[in-house]
């Protein structure tokens, strides 16, 4: 539907994924307003319009070609089983959909929801779950406010997104089994116009490098020049540290990736090879 080059980036409007989309593509480069009450904003340095949408929305508009990619929870990708294509795992949005039931209700297992009725808004991916698992249950789909239902008595469990769990123990409710892990993802249509594909692909690998980068620390030290080895066993983040002679010719100064996950560990190792000056720094883009 869109032509000219020009391409459309579908995003949710206002919810738990909005302000880290809007974030992701200004890292990303784009530059754009975003107003309250706004649906639409063109990039002012990108052929690219920025549509704010609601997340149950988008997966259609993107296969029909309305947008060309599209933020949204996997969730809904899972449940909506449209014909898209996903082309990247965003690191945030992060929770789970699974099975809830009452506490005390004496379920102990998934058997035990056989013949029982279970509410919630993702019919589907719930269908293919039992099934998976050769249980029978009723679904009951509810729109929203899926916790309520047992104490209604209009379901015995639940099938929701979790991500502490407290809404559930608000409502009385505990895990009996997970479903799905969930996290936003980077989507497109399946056939991008050939005058979109080149921005399609470029926007892809700028966001491939911011999420890259978040995966790593720089790291700055200095150290006794014989502690080298020891170090360089440490520091795997990338092919090689750089390592820089100091005017005391005992002493180099080190520079080095560090994954994030392993970052506090490594950092602590490293003192106690006598690394000493430690500067920490966010990497901002990674192009590998
Ligand atoms: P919209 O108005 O756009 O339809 P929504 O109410 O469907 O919004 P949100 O509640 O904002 O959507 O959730 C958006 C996405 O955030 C979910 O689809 C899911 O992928 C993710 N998410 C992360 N944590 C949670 C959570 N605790 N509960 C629900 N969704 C969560
Ligand atoms: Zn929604």
């Amino acid at each position: 539907m869109q032509s000219n080059g020009k391409i459309r980036i579908a995003i949710q409007k206002s919810g738990r994924l909005s302000e880290e989309s809007i974030s992701l593509l200004g890292q990303m480069g784009l530059r754009f307003e975003t107003y309250q009450d706004r649906l639409f904003a063109p990039c002012r340095n990108m052929p690219i319009d920025v549509l704010f949408l609601r997340d149950d929305d988008i997966p259609e508009y993107v296969r029909d070609g309305v947008a060309d990619l599209g933020i949204v929870g996997s969730n809904v990708l899972d449940e909506r089983m449209v014909r898209v294509e996903r082309l990247l795992p965003l690191d945030f949005g992060f929770c789970s959909l699974c099975l809830a039931v009452p506490e005390r209700g004496g379920y102990e297992s998934l058997g035990d929801l056989d013949g029982k009725r279970i509410a919630t808004s993702y019919p589907e991916t719930l269908r293919r779950f039992l099934l998976e698992r050769r249980v029978d249950s009723e679904i009951v789909v509810l729109g929203g406010c899926v916790e309520i239902a047992p104490a209604l008595k209009i379901a015995d469990a639940i099938c929701d997104l979790v991500s502490t769990g407290s809404a559930l123990r608000t409502h009385g409710l505990t895990i009996l089994e997970t479903v799905a892990r969930c996290q936003a993802v980077l989507f497109g249509r399946q056939d991008p116009p050939e005058e979109s594909r080149r921005l399609i692909q470029r926007l892809l690998l700028r966001a491939q490098a911011v999420q890259e980068a978040r995966k790593y620390r720089y790291v700055m030290f200095n150290a006794p020049a014989d502690a080298v080895d020891s170090m360089k066993n440490l520091l795997p983040g990338c092919k090689s540290p750089t390592i820089v002679p100091l005017a005391d010719p005992g002493f180099i100064a080190v520079h080095a990736m560090v994954i994030e996950e392993t970052f506090w560990e490594v950092v602590e190792k490293l003192r106690d090879c006598g690394a000493s000056d430690i500067l920490v720094a966010p990497v901002e883009k990674f192009m590998r």
